[in-house]
């Protein structure tokens, strides 16, 4: 189905199966989620077993209006109005949670991630469903986002109760989660800060060195201290000027696999063993849209190891930056000896 042409029917069976206690995976406007009653804790715990997520990384509550918020989470009056407005959005809020968010949900802390996705698809589900649906990513944990139902349905056939196939995902990158308590930015995500801090007319926090956005010796929000977004295939961040890319590569040269933009693609395939362009560099948008696919398709072929370019980190750039820096694990380079270094 489509957002366009909703299945009806298909979306109130899917419901059916979260007010059963059943797990579904749905499409948002960011990425796939795979979703379970949020006030049912057993179902919520299946989602950490199909995943094989670590249970203290919580979970986000995805709500279809601000009165189901409120069941969920606590809102401050100030904030009550810009989140009426603004939602639905990919923005995640930290929120003081209600009592009846089952420990799975919020991994026992006492706070709560919320938000309303821009998606009438997920937002039918969650209405028909009559309850809050608590969904993580529906990827195997530490693997890249699905965003495509195709991606879902290759972690998890046979595994959910029931997959809604609604295409290729509007942003292909996660929701931003920000702190309310401390106007921090917690995740960069598909929310621009520029557009965070216009919406609330303050300054937002963030963490970390411009290096290592959203990395902290001490996490202030759980998913931060796990690996994330790995391909199999160890991929490794290309620092320095493309028009180098040959040199920097010279050691393995025909040996790896090259994921950037279409112009540094043309570059790269005369070193690379093959390439996979993920759009026109200053369609950044499309870039982030298309990175999860590349890192997925990646999986798909064989070769020793892959490396990708760096993008701007304006706008959607800087949640860009951070998804494939967590993919590299951080492991960069700029020239062949750094390389060496991280192939051995
Ligand atoms: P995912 O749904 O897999 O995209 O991840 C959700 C993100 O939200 C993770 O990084 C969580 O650590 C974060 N998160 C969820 N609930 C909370 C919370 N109560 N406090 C801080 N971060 C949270
Ligand atoms: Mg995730």
């Amino acid at each position: 189905m489509s957002e366009a042409s909703p299945d009806i029917k298909g979306i109130r069976k899917a419901a059916a199966i979260i007010k059963e206690g059943g797990i579904v995976v749905f499409p948002t406007e960011t990425v796939y989620g795979i979703g379970a009653n949020a006030f049912d804790g057993n179902a919520c715990l299946r989602i950490f077993e199909l995943k094989g997520r670590e249970q203290d990384n919580p979970l986000i509550v995805h709500v279809s209006s601000i009165n189901m918020a409120e069941k969920v989470a606590v809102i401050p009056k100030m904030y009550k109005k810009i989140l009426g407005n603004v939602w639905p959005a990919p923005l995640t809020v930290i929120l003081k949670a209600r009592k009846g968010i089952p420990k799975s949900v919020t991994a026992g802390l006492r706070t709560v991630a919320v938000r309303m996705p821009d998606n009438k698809i997920a937002l039918r589900l969650i209405e028909e469903s009559g309850t809050p649906i608590a969904a993580p990513s529906a990827n195997i944990s530490k693997r890249p986002s699905s965003t495509r139902a195709s991606h879902a349905i290759k972690y998890f056939y046979g595994k959910a109760d029931a997959i809604i196939d609604a295409g290729s995902s509007r942003f292909g990158i996660e929701s931003t989660v920000i702190d309310l308590d401390n106007f921090e930015l917690l995740r960069p995500g598909a929310f621009s800060v520029d557009g965070i801090e216009k919406l609330f007319g303050r300054k937002l926090k963030i963490y970390g060195t411009q290096e290592k956005r959203g990395y902290v010796a001490k996490p202030k929000s759980p998913g931060m201290k796990y690996m994330h977004y790995a391909p199999l295939t160890p991929i490794f961040l290309f620092n320095g000027d493309i028009r180098s890319i040959g040199n920097a590569t010279k050691p393995y040269a025909g040996r790896f696999i090259f994921i950037g933009s279409d112009e540094s693609c043309k570059i790269a395939k005369r070193y690379a063993k093959d390439t996979i362009g993920i759009g026109r560099r200053e369609d950044v948008d499309v870039i982030a849209h298309n990175l999860f696919d590349a890192l997925i398709r990646l999986d798909g072929k064989t070769s020793e190891f892959a490396v990708i370019e760096c993008f701007g980190e304006e706008g959607i750039g800087l949640a860009l930056m951070n998804r494939i820096r967590k993919a590299c694990s951080y492991k960069s380079f700029t020239d062949a000896d750094s390389l060496i270094k991280l192939v051995g």
